[in-house]
């Protein structure tokens, strides 16, 4: 990267804040606006399980790139001051309620190099987390490869980070529209016109809308998550099945997470809440009297295919994005910055060359969905 070259990152997630600090401390001057203070806003919703999803394993190119994204988040992580802190819970439980559920999920981990895991019948289920007692569960495979991460204080390191190395942050200003000039890129924002030599556009489900930008097909997919609390009930490993319970802060237990169609609304409603506490009467039925804390609802960035889009916005010269996470950003997000960073500085990044939108973006009307 040329050094003075001005970027300008839409979007104060982990995907923008990691790219932006990577971006200043190689040179560049950097400026991340985000349309919401503090920022974060699909980031700071998420439940932080940092291992790679069963879905994933199906797909080569997604499962490299998400056992790639943990490790880039530990050194990331390990960066951070706060960084110790930020870790929760140990591991993941992978619930089968059969044989034949436990064969499929045996079978799918045959393309994860890591395998499944070692199996646990219910009885060692139950002695490994007492909360899972009175569950109808055959049993688990379990794996240490991973853990939660504070998605809160992540992003809130992030920023701290980034302005102590000089990114500029500009907070509550949404980025409106985009031009690119003979010497660069112009966007319109609510405060007025910023000029950059390049662009990043790493703003979630909302990347999809900036008039002036090619359509891409991007769809917001809802969660709703839940925490409950009750004493001497606690989790040390994520529970994963269909839905799943994880370690929250303070011995609570977050429940996550619904996927909903419900364009960009962002509220909890009763039916959401409703799933949530099935899956509790499911998995944990000793929760069921649990002391309600908090709910709340957050986006994901969902793709036609299932893969981000990393790379340059197809028919622009000076614009790239990096999104499409969906439910693994926090796992991902990390590598997602260094790569497009890698792009911006290089011209290719060979990590994330399957994930170019070239081969989705239509160049129509702007916001077209999908997936
Ligand atoms: C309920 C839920 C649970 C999840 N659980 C997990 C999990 O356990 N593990 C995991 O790995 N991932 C999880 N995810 C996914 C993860 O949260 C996301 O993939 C990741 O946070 C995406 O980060 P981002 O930086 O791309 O987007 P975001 O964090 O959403 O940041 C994008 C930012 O762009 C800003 N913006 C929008 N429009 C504009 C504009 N016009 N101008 C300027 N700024 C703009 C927004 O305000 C927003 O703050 C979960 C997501 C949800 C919703």
């Amino acid at each position: 990267m040329k050094p003075g070259t001005d970027i300008l990152i839409l979007g104060a997630g982990v995907v923008g804040l990691s790219a932006a600090r990577r971006l200043v401390s190689s040179g560049a001057s950097v400026t991340v606006l985000d349309a919401v203070h503090p920022g974060g806003r699909g980031s700071r919703a998420a439940a932080g399980v940092a291992i790679p999803s069963v879905r994933l394993w199906e797909d080569a190119d997604m499962l490299a790139f998400a056992r790639a994204g943990r490790a880039t988040l530990a050194e990331d992580l390990a960066s951070l001051p706060e960084g110790p802190t930020l870790r929760r819970g140990h591991g993941i439980l992978r619930v089968a309620t059969d044989a034949k559920s436990r064969d499929a999920l045996a079978d799918k981990a045959s393309k994860d190099p890591e395998g499944p895991g070692t199996w646990v019948d219910a009885a060692r289920l139950v002695a490994l987390e007492p909360a899972l007692e009175g569950t109808p569960l055959f049993g688990a495979f379990e794996s240490g490869h991973g853990h939660m991460v504070d998605t809160e204080g992540y992003v809130n390191a992030l920023l701290a980070a980034g302005a102590r190395a000089g990114v500029r942050l500009r907070l509550g200003e949404a980025a409106r529209s985009v031009t690119e000039t003979d010497g660069g890129v112009e966007v319109r924002t609510d405060g007025g016109t910023l000029r950059a030599d390049q662009l990043i556009v790493s703003a979630g489900p909302w990347s999809a809308g900036l008039a002036g930008l090619p359509a891409l097909p991007l769809k917001p997919v809802r969660g709703q998550m839940l925490v409950v609390h009750q004493p001497g009930l606690h989790l040390t490993r994520v529970v994963s099945g269909p839905s799943y319970l994880a370690p929250w802060r303070s011995g609570e237990i977050v429940v996550g997470a619904t996927e909903e169609d419900a364009g960009f609304s962002e509220h909890v409603t009763p039916a959401g809440l409703l799933h949530l506490s099935a899956t509790v009467a499911k998995l944990a039925p000793r929760l069921r009297d649990a002391r309600f804390v908090r709910a709340w609802a957050g986006l994901r960035a969902v793709t036609v295919d299932g893969r981000p889009y990393i790379g340059r916005f197809p028919g622009t010269l000076r614009t790239f994005v990096a999104t499409g996470l969906g439910g693994q950003g926090i796992l991902t997000g990390a590598l997602t910055g260094a790569s497009v960073t890698e792009l911006l500085a290089h011209g290719r990044c060979d990590a994330v060359a399957p994930f170019d939108p070239a081969r989705l973006v239509s160049t129509g009307s702007p916001g077209r969905t999908g997936g």
